[in-house]
């Protein structure tokens, strides 16, 4: 199981090396643990991932950091394609794709973020996989450190993930397409995480809001072994 927490535009780099340490006594046998803080919070530490990045090594990209800073942390893992990178900050497909393919070559491990919008959902599954089908578009779903996290935009931040149907069939038909693992992600909480991990091709979850408090975290690691 990979149980991973995004932080977002939370936390200080303080909070996170205090983070970090209360995770330091954690066992991870059976459990593979990722943490995506900011940028200014990265650290060289073999759990931690960036959000996002530039595909370039450097250069003139205000606002942006790539290939150079993650080496600075030794950062071998990124977070791609989030929703609210497509949908709040515009990011196209294109784009997605050429960070893809750049952290690609350089043998990063790429956490894969896809998911439709309410007014997709309520067309049905074919519409659903229609709509995650074009967010592979230049995606190599045979990438052996590729993992995919099936996130339904209108389940994030909600409160309300999706139903254990809905996920099961998701991500049944998104395992056809790909043996990369497939984790689910929005409105994850201490109280449905067992039963989102029970689901058949279920092989982890991507934690947002309640992966901020240390303890709840810890305890969906311990209900993920
Ligand atoms: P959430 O966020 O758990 O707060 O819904 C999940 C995510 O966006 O990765």
């Amino acid at each position: 199981m990979i149980v991973a927490a995004n932080f977002k535009m939370h936390k200080t780099r303080k909070e996170t090396i205090e983070y970090l340490k209360e995770l330091e006594n954690v066992e991870f046998t059976r459990v593979k643990v990722a943490v995506f803080p900011p940028f200014s919070a990265l650290v060289e530490n073999d759990l931690i991932g960036a959000q996002n990045a530039y595909p370039a090594q450097n250069g003139a990209y205000t606002g942006e950091i790539g290939l150079e800073q993650l080496n600075e942390f030794n950062i071998k893992r990124v977070l791609l394609g989030h929703s609210e990178r497509r949908h709040i900050l515009n990011e196209s497909q294109e784009f997605i794709a050429k960070k893809f393919d750049f952290y690609k070559k350089e043998g990063f491990e790429i956490f894969y973020c896809v998911g439709e919008p309410l007014e997709v959902r309520k067309q049905g599954i074919k519409a659903v996989m229609e709509y995650i089908k074009s967010q592979f578009e230049g995606i190599d779903l045979e990438y052996e450190k590729l993992i995919i996290a099936y996130e339904p935009v209108w389940a994030i931040g909600t409160g309300v993930s999706a139903t254990t149907e809905e996920i099961k069939e998701t991500h049944e038909e998104i395992r056809k397409l790909t043996s990369a693992p497939i984790l689910y992600g929005g409105s994850v909480k201490l109280n449905n995480i067992s039963e989102i991990l029970d689901i058949p091709n279920v092989d982890g979850v991507l934690v947002g809001s309640a992966s901020l408090d240390v303890n709840t975290f810890k305890e969906m690691i311990n209900k993920a072994k």
